[in-house]
């Protein structure tokens, strides 16, 4: 026989309040194992005490107490995926919230700097950066871009899907990533983070029915705790670097007229009237698993690096590109500019350009 608590013991011991317990009881979640029936006191039993702490932390992730009650009495995995998704819309709701508070003030966003998780383990993560974005909606209906600005973790995903899918699938992927990332900075760890976004957005568009289509494409540069500086993609987003007045592209584009490029099929200045121009090869949350590039990026003081969604490269040339990038000594203004000259140029699609510059060591 287990042994029995009275009400305040039990919960001392699962880290909820005897109000709480009252009300849950009420609505059939985890009710007294014996009561009383002349005093009404209530007592719990030992083996009550892992659903209540199981009960806790679901609280804890403001989890509501019917949803609660629902999974207990019809115990279904799906329901965790359901609630992990709505925590993530919630969070990107109230992470939208505040950056719109923060636009409104117009407070900016302080430069970030990169700390590392260990001392002195390599140079590259003793550097400051000084980082700027922008994002403008183009020729368009809605942004499907989506940009991420941390202090480890810099990021473009450009959505694609019907309605607002597009949008879901970026801001997921960032998020999930941003998250998944937080949680273990290595290289595997964000490799990991990748395929998380992956599944997230996979999940996503898996619950929408068989004929959605949602998916996202990414380029991430992260300071990761093992490797310094790495750079993830997926799909035509890329990454280019600027050393020296010479701006150079470090990621290949997964599409269609890329790979006939890089075979030596197709002239660049012809890609654009390919029939397939504008395909992805690859893309997060097409499928349940997805191939990532990554590299370390070298980096010394000085150079600028640049995220951006193909609605930039796809206006300016790269000469006009290294010549706006190579012109602004702010990375804010940088972002700025050369969002603006592909919008002035017309920009049929979402623009998006993240500046991250490695200053000197303080
Ligand atoms: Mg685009």
């Amino acid at each position: 026989m287990d042994e029995l608590l009275a009400i305040g013991d039990f919960a001392a011991r699962c880290g909820l309040s005897a109000k709480m317990l009252r009300s849950y009881a009420a609505v059939g979640l985890l009710v007294p194992a014996v009561v009383d029936p002349w005093s009404g006191y209530r007592y719990y039993a030992t083996n009550q005490l892992p659903q209540a702490r199981v009960i806790a932390l679901l609280r804890h992730a403001g989890i509501a107490v019917d949803d609660i009650a629902g999974f207990f009495e019809h115990p279904d995995v799906l329901a965790f995926d359901r609630w992990d998704r709505e925590l993530m819309r919630d969070s990107r709701a109230r992470r939208q919230a505040l950056a719109q508070a923060r636009a409104a003030l117009a407070v900016g966003h302080a430069p970030s700097r990169a700390q590392p998780e260990t001392s002195g383990k390599d140079s590259h993560m003793a550097h400051n950066f000084r980082t700027g974005a922008a994002t403008a909606i183009g020729g368009r209906a809605t942004n499907q871009d989506a940009v991420h600005v941390g202090n480890w973790l810099f990021a473009v995903a450009d959505g694609f899907g019907g309605l607002h899918d597009g949008e879901v699938a970026s801001r997921l992927a960032l998020d999930t990533l941003d998250v998944t990332f937080a949680a273990d900075g290595s290289v595997s760890g964000l490799l990991n983070a990748c395929r998380e976004a992956n599944r997230a957005v996979w999940r996503q568009a898996s619950d929408k029915g068989e004929d959605a289509t949602m998916g996202t494409t990414l380029a991430a540069l992260a300071v990761t705790s093992d490797v310094a500086v790495v750079v993830v993609q997926v799909g035509d987003s890329r990454l280019y670097r600027f050393r020296h007045a010479h701006l150079e592209a470090l990621t290949r584009d997964h599409s269609v007229v890329g790979g006939l490029i890089r075979a030596g099929a197709l002239r660049e200045e012809d890609a654009r009237a390919h029939p397939h121009w504008g395909l992805l090869t690859r893309a997060l949350g097409v499928g349940p698993v997805v191939d990532v590039d990554h590299a370390g990026v070298s980096c010394e003081p000085g150079d600028r690096l640049v995220l951006c969604t193909d609605g930039l490269f796809n206006v300016l040339s790269s000469e006009e590109m290294t010549g706006v990038v190579g012109s602004h000594a702010q990375a804010q203004h940088c972002a700025d500019r050369l969002v603006a000259s592909a919008v002035e140029r017309g920009a049929p699609d979402n623009v998006t350009a993240l500046v991250v510059d490695l200053a000197d060591a303080a």
